[in-house]
């Protein structure tokens, strides 16, 4: 096993984060499937155990920029910051394995119809419980990519006007002129190099401020997301990419939307899918008060394209196979309900475990013995094995826990009886 530098001593940090308070260093979020920012020093979420802190090294001026900083170790009362720490290979003589491994989610940026990563406001489930979560990036607000992204272009922007006016009023009052006399000048033909320079900064100076001001005239006039699109089966039952059905997608949606629905009585929801697959105890009724309650519709077709107009909203076009049409409905908001695919180090894992793998590329098993491998002594449960909800996922792990359990405790007895 690698045991990846934390550069905290796990046995003194006591989890405070006042070295996260005084980091002055930002970093993309990675938790928050990089919407927002996080420090170089942080908790990869709240509630992760142990509960202690980790230096992003690529991040950190000190560890990846080669740059001087050790706020946090001034900072850390417990002295739990250690730069010195390396990589470890931990060596474990175990009686059973477990792989528990689980999935990563599909990259919709590969079906290009869809325009994720190229309309802002199309974004995948995943992203889109970041935004729903009270914890998260906008506190639970529906608040559009595209505005956060104009949020931080109005922040950027308004950091250069007012430094640009620092500089241009600090050379006013040192000439004694106004920047408009300047212009004239240059206007009527001064030619001297800083009457120039000056005259130049002006006249950015007054773009920036017409461009910052348009930018809040339509930050003022945007709202939270109210109309969603949720599209099923992206990457999933799609022969292009994998046939296999994800099985949890169909009620992540429904469940997104009902929370969306909670937050603010006034969004809609259109889920778009081929069929609503709601496999379990309770789960139909559960799409059916959604349907009487949130405010959800559930339109059969599938979508063939995403467009963007030019409020960035984004347009659907589909066949609603009830109708036999062609439809276009604009948007707010688009989920994708991206696949449930084997995780990246899931074959790398298998190799040198010595496992087989399915066609799928998830752990094989066997089908009487769901939560054996292919190899004696290892075990395998969860989405490492398929996709599968979080209530499937730890009745396996338990099961799983026990197979093993059984594995140790009668090789002990084979022992004994044979000593
Ligand atoms: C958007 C979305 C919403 C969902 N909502 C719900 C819901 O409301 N209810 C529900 O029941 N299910 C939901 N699911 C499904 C749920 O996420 C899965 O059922 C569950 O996470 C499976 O658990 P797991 O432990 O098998 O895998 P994971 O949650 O993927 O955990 C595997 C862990 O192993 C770690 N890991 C991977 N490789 C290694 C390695 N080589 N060494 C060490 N660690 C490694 C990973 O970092 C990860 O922490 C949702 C899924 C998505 C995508
Ligand atoms: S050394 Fe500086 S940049 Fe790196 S984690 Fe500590 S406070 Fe942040
Ligand atoms: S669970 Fe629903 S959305 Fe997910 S792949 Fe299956 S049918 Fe498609």
């Amino acid at each position: 096993m690698r045991k990846k530098a934390r550069y905290v001593n796990e046995d003194l940090c006591t989890g405070c984060g006042s070295c996260a308070e005084k980091c002055p260093t930002p970093a993309v979020d990675t938790f928050n499937t990089g919407i927002g920012q996080r420090k170089a020093i942080y908790k990869y979420f709240a509630q992760g155990i142990p509960s202690v802190f980790t230096i992003d090294a690529p991040s950190c001026r000190q560890l990846g920029q080669g740059k001087k900083c050790g706020v946090c170790a001034k900072t850390c009362q417990a002295k739990a910051i250690d730069f010195e720490q390396k990589d470890r290979m931990v060596e474990i003589e175990a009686g059973a394995i477990v792989m528990a491994t689980g999935y990563d989610v599909f990259d919709p940026s590969v079906i290009p119809e869809y325009g994720y990563g190229r309309i802002k406001n199309v974004v995948t489930a995943l992203e889109f419980e970041r935004l729903l979560s009270a914890s998260g990036p906008t506190a639970g607000h529906l608040d559009r990519p595209s505005e956060l992204t104009l949020e931080k272009e109005i922040e950027e922007t308004g950091k250069e006007v007012r430094k640009l006016s620092a500089r241009i009023k600090q050379l006013e009052e040192k000439q004694g002129k106004t920047s408009d006399e300047v212009i004239s000048q240059v206007k009527a033909g001064a030619s001297d190099e800083p009457l120039v320079e000056w005259a130049k900064q002006a006249e950015s100076l007054a773009e920036m401020q017409a461009a910052l001001a348009a930018m809040n005239r339509k930050m003022a006039a945007a709202t939270t997301a109210k109309k969603l699109a949720f599209i099923q089966c992206v990457g999933s039952r799609d022969f292009r990419f994998n046939r296999y059905c994800s099985s949890y997608c169909c009620m992540h949606s429904v469940k997104e939307a009902m929370i969306a629905n909670e937050h603010d009585r006034e969004v809609h929801s259109s889920i778009f899918c081929m069929d609503l697959r709601a496999v379990g105890r309770g789960f139909e009724e559960y799409k059916l008060r959604g349907g009487q309650q949130a405010n959800i519709e559930y339109i059969r077709g599938r979508v063939a394209e995403i467009t963007e107009d030019e409020a960035k909203n984004p347009v659907v076009w589909f066949e609603s196979t009830t109708e036999r049409h062609v439809k276009s409905e604009v948007f707010d908001m688009v989920v994708l309900a991206a696949a449930c695919v084997p995780s990246a180090g899931t074959a790398r894992l298998a190799q040198l475990a010595g496992v087989e793998l399915d066609t799928n590329g998830f752990v094989k098993t066997d089908p009487l013995m769901p939560l054996a491998t292919t190899r004696p002594g290892i075990f395998v449960c969860g989405c490492a094995q398929g996709p599968m909800d979080i209530p499937e996922s730890v009745a396996q792990a338990s099961s799983a826990a026990a197979c093993a359990a059984e594995a140790v405790i009668g090789a002990q007895i084979t022992l004994k009886a044979t000593a």
